[in-house]
């Protein structure tokens, strides 16, 4: 099963995609099996981390501001290398195992959306396999 979702994002978020996620699993019946969510966007990711404290996903961004700050010598046009760079080390997947119909998540973890050069209307998928 494939299930297709939209969002509104901003300059640069998190967005939690959990409850779609677990939506998804929940309609799509199975019980026993693998989830993949997916981004198909070149300046986005998609990661899982802390849910608990909102400072995380605040930090997060501020580690990948420094680790991927804009440089003068980027070639591309369209001048957002920087937030390529940060979609590429982010990964526009992440892998969910499915255990008695939910995702095996921690207790502190949440699914995130990774917006680096918003505000756009963004994408993603949820492929379901199992049974
Ligand atoms: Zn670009």
């Amino acid at each position: 099963m494939l299930y297709q979702y939209t969002l509104k994002t901003q300059k640069e978020e998190f967005v939690s995609i959990t409850a779609q996620v677990k939506g998804a699993i929940a309609e799509s019946g199975v019980k026993d099996g693998i989830c993949v969510v997916y981004s198909p966007h070149t300046t986005a990711g998609i990661t899982i981390n802390e849910n608990a404290d909102p400072d995380v996903q605040t930090d997060l961004l501020l580690a990948y501001a420094k680790a991927f700050p804009d440089r003068r010598e980027f070639r591309h046009s369209e001048g957002n290398s920087a937030a390529h760079a940060k979609a590429s080390a982010m990964g526009c997947s992440a892998t969910l195992i499915i255990e008695n119909g939910k995702p095996l998540l921690g207790i502190w973890q949440n699914i995130y959306f990774c917006e680096f050069d918003g505000p756009r209307v963004r994408k993603f998928y949820v492929k379901i396999m199992g049974e």
